[in-house]
């Protein structure tokens, strides 16, 4: 079966054709990707979508396509395939009724899932998850979010809310505010705009110098300075932001027992303190008998989300649990 996959951000559009052999192995070819321009509203960026299905079709070059796969920012109903809500990165997204004039516009079956939702789908069922019936998915990036997938079924919840890790208090941020409304949330420490940020209130520079230019301090920057500078304000902003990942992630497991913890996001990409300070926080916040679960890395990099959703279309097994 072949399905156009189709991943919207709030920078960018990303496409490709992802075909399932009857092995159940997945493949993922014409990858496509072009701005999004948000700012040019919802209506623009309707456009644009439907615009790379249209793309990818004539990639398909008549082979048969059994419809569209969606993975987008913005709170999404699953059952309708409408954005619900987008926030200010996305004007008027919100409200969109995405799968059905994706449908209108190209014939083909459309199906919708938010793209925390699609990422977390794809590496529990094809990628670092694959053979455990069970996994948090992590994602730490500019913030934090997750999801709880179970045996073919992601949790939504009653708001379509579950699975917000980055708003789970920790003490590490105590009296923090988020960007959420509330304070002392595990994103205001462990995100990677808190990496940079807590290096800068640490005593680090605000700027360094690249191909040079003067550049915002960044967490790859902060990675270097750590490893190969043995900059104390850089390894203390990564190894505060594991501990305190690793110390939620340990509740959260505690509450709903996963077969697997995945972690993924560029922040990943850093080095030994920060993954030793993960594995530190788990040890000393989880349950002896959950110190063992796995805390694994995704693999699929970009193509995650663009195969969570597709999955997500082939098996049409979304459902609340
Ligand atoms: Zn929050």
């Amino acid at each position: 079966m072949k399905v156009i996959a189709i991943d919207i951000g709030g920078t960018k559009i990303a496409s490709a054709l992802v075909t399932f052999d009857e092995a159940g192995a997945c493949a993922v070819d014409h990858v496509g990707k072009v701005p999004t321009c948000a700012m040019e509203g919802g209506p623009a960026v309707l456009v644009r979508v439907i615009e790379q299905v249209r793309a990818r079709l004539e990639d398909a070059a008549g082979e048969e396509i059994s419809g569209v796969a969606i993975s987008s920012a913005g709170a999404i109903d699953p059952a309708t395939g409408d954005v619900v809500s987008s926030n200010g990165k996305m004007p008027g997204w919100g409200g969109i009724r995405l799968g059905s004039e994706v449908t209108a516009a190209t014939g083909l079956p459309c199906r919708v899932l938010n793209d925390v939702h699609a990422h977390a789908l794809g590496e529990s069922r094809r990628g670092a998850g694959r053979g455990y019936a069970s996994s948090i998915v992590v994602g730490i990036g500019t913030g934090v979010g997750g999801a709880f997938v179970g045996g073919e079924h992601i949790m939504l919840g009653a708001h379509m809310e579950a699975g917000h890790i980055g708003h789970v208090h920790c003490a590490e941020a105590a009296g923090m505010p988020c960007d959420c409304g509330a304070t002392g949330h595990l994103e205001c420490i462990a995100s990677g705009t808190a990496i940079t940020e807590s290096y800068i209130r640490f005593g680090g520079v605000g700027t360094y110098e690249r191909d040079g230019e003067t550049v915002p301090m960044d967490g790859a920057e902060i990675n270097r300075r750590a490893l190969e500078l043995d900059d104390g304000n850089a390894i203390a902003a990564q190894q505060l932001a594991g501990f305190a990942l690793g110390s939620v992630v340990a509740g959260v497991c505690s509450m709903l027992d996963p077969d697997c913890v995945i972690l993924s996001g560029s922040v990943i990409n850093c080095g030994h303190y920060w993954h030793d300070a993960v594995a530190q926080g788990f040890a000393e916040t989880a349950m002896e008998p959950l110190r063992g679960t796995p805390i694994l890395l995704a693999s699929l990099g970009d193509n995650a989300p663009l195969i969570g959703a597709a999955e997500h279309f082939v098996r049409s097994a979304y459902a609340d649990i």
